[in-house]
């Protein structure tokens, strides 16, 4: 009767959802032909898998030239929704209009049946977090070049009212010269002059700031790239973010109260421990603004000429 086509649309609705489920999955480990050609009729060899996040997938490409790149693959199953979507093309858009040293540079993006595919400078020589994963910590001058080309960057990305929103050492990025490449433009906003704050909880737990956590009454602005400039500052020069707890919902809690410790069997320097401390300021205006963190005395410090790529496993020698 009744009931029976009732159970029948049922199991039939639900073998529908996994046969969704299913394709969803295979789309996702799909692996780019070994070939892809674009509307220009360019044609770009596939490399090997370089890694993955969130929702994309990187290989390596190769155009004719033989010049290799990052591609950055979007199964098109997984932005089958507007959101998503509307968020991929929003990435792109921003990440498009970069161009900086110290930013990763967008080179093309093209798609096929199965995926999108974000064309990028490669960066061969992984990020600062598996850096520092190696290394235990680094010294104060090493952070000192690294700072100075992260800030550099994000005060390119301020004056153009672009927010990265999720600065993190797994998001900065070695180019072939030792050089810092600032990458991930998946939750970067621009602010339009007519308003001057963003309402949306973003960003990854270690990194976010307290007025983001605070929510939505106050909402959070340019400060958050500060408060995450203050976290890799720490992370890179004591090994481990100042925050770190097991538990997010500890996490967070100190975040709230700004409750964290030089250590005090490792010998981080007075002027590093101002920076730091005013970077981590629970009120995001007193934070100093991207345009000031290189007046700190830290900075007067000295520097290494460049980063080489033996850094990469020890501490490099003279510094
Ligand atoms: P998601 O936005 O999904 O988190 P990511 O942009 O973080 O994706 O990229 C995923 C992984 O791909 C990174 O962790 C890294 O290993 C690798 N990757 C990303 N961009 C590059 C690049 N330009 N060069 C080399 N590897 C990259």
């Amino acid at each position: 009767g009744d009931n029976h086509a009732q159970v029948q649309q049922q199991q039939h609705h639900q073998q529908e959802k996994v046969k969704k489920k299913k394709e969803k999955l295979s789309a996702l480990c799909k692996t780019p032909p070994s070939v892809v050609r674009t509307r220009k009729g360019i044609d770009y060899r596939r490399g090997m898998f370089l890694g993955e996040g969130g929702f994309a997938r990187c290989f390596q490409m190769k155009d004719a030239q033989g010049k290799i790149y990052a591609a950055k693959t979007v199964a098109k199953a997984l932005i089958k929704n507007e959101k998503t979507k509307t968020k991929l093309l929003l990435e792109i858009k921003i990440h498009k209009s970069l161009k900086h040293p110290n930013i990763v540079n967008f080179v093309d993006c093209f798609e096929d049946d199965v995926n999108v595919y974000i064309l990028l400078e490669i960066c061969p020589n992984q990020s600062l977090m598996e850096l520092l994963k190696t290394r235990k910590r680094l010294t104060e001058p090493e952070v000192r070049l690294f700072m100075v080309q992260i800030i550099g960057a994000i005060k390119y990305l301020h004056s153009r009212r672009v927010i990265h929103r999720d600065l993190k050492l797994g998001n900065i990025f070695f180019d072939p010269d030792m050089r810092l490449k600032i990458g991930d433009f998946g939750l970067a906003t621009v602010l339009t002059s007519a308003e001057s704050r963003r309402y949306t909880i973003c960003g990854t737990p270690n990194y976010i700031a307290p007025e983001v956590l605070g929510g939505k009454q106050t909402g959070h602005s340019f400060e958050v790239d500060i408060w995450a400039i203050g976290i890799m500052m720490y992370a890179l020069l004591v090994g481990k973010p100042p925050f770190q707890a097991k538990d997010v919902n500890v996490i967070y809690e100190r975040i709230k109260c700004i409750e964290f410790l030089f250590p005090s069997d490792k010998p981080i320097s007075e002027s590093a421990r101002v920076l730091i401390t005013d970077l981590l300021s629970l009120d995001p205006t007193k934070r100093p603004s991207i345009n000031s963190i290189l007046d700190y005395a830290w900075f007067k410090g000295p520097f290494p000429s460049k980063t080489n790529e033996e850094a990469l496993t020890g501490t490099p020698s003279g510094v």
